[in-house]
């Protein structure tokens, strides 16, 4: 199902240009059109879904597999020694398209960028008990 006002569904409808670099029936894969390094790549389900949660679990796999595929072509593509493979999963993360996708950022030695890690906010400090208890919150609800 596509949403009318979605611009990432209007790209695999064909109705606004993209440079597409991998498409089949459940994904598709395009350039980001504001790149963050050369061979910015964008890995989408061709369903609209908001956010991973939604996605069902076969197409989580299938997308997952693309990114892994291109991963490797992208950075060979534009000859990047790295990535960075992810995804802002929901408005408080990041997510300005509201239609989930994965970004293959290839990277380069001294490109000025940082690690993962610096997207949270600040650490916070918690303890054992906190962790265990977290940790436990997580297996019970998964
Ligand atoms: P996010 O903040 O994770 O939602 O990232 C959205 C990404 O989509 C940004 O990196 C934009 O540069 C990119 N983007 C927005 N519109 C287009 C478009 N028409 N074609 C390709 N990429 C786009
Ligand atoms: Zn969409």
């Amino acid at each position: 199902m596509s949403q009318d006002d979605c611009i990432f569904c209007k790209i695999v409808a064909g109705e606004i240009p993209s440079r597409t670099v991998f498409e089949d029936d459940v994904a598709m894969a395009f350039l980001d059109a504001n790149p963050l390094a050369p061979g910015h790549t964008l890995v989408v389900p061709k369903e609209h879904y908001e956010t991973l949660s939604e996605v069902p679990e076969d197409t989580a796999a299938h997308v997952f597999g693309v990114l892994h595929r291109l991963n490797t072509a992208v950075q060979n593509a534009v000859d990047a020694p790295a990535a960075n493979v992810a995804f802002n999963d929901g408005p408080a993360a990041g997510q300005e398209v509201p239609h989930v996708h994965g970004h293959i950022i290839p990277r380069f030695e001294d490109d000025g960028g940082s690690p993962v890690h610096a997207v949270a906010g600040e650490r916070p400090d918690l303890s054992d008990e906190k962790l265990d208890e977290i940790a436990v919150e997580i297996q019970n609800t998964e």
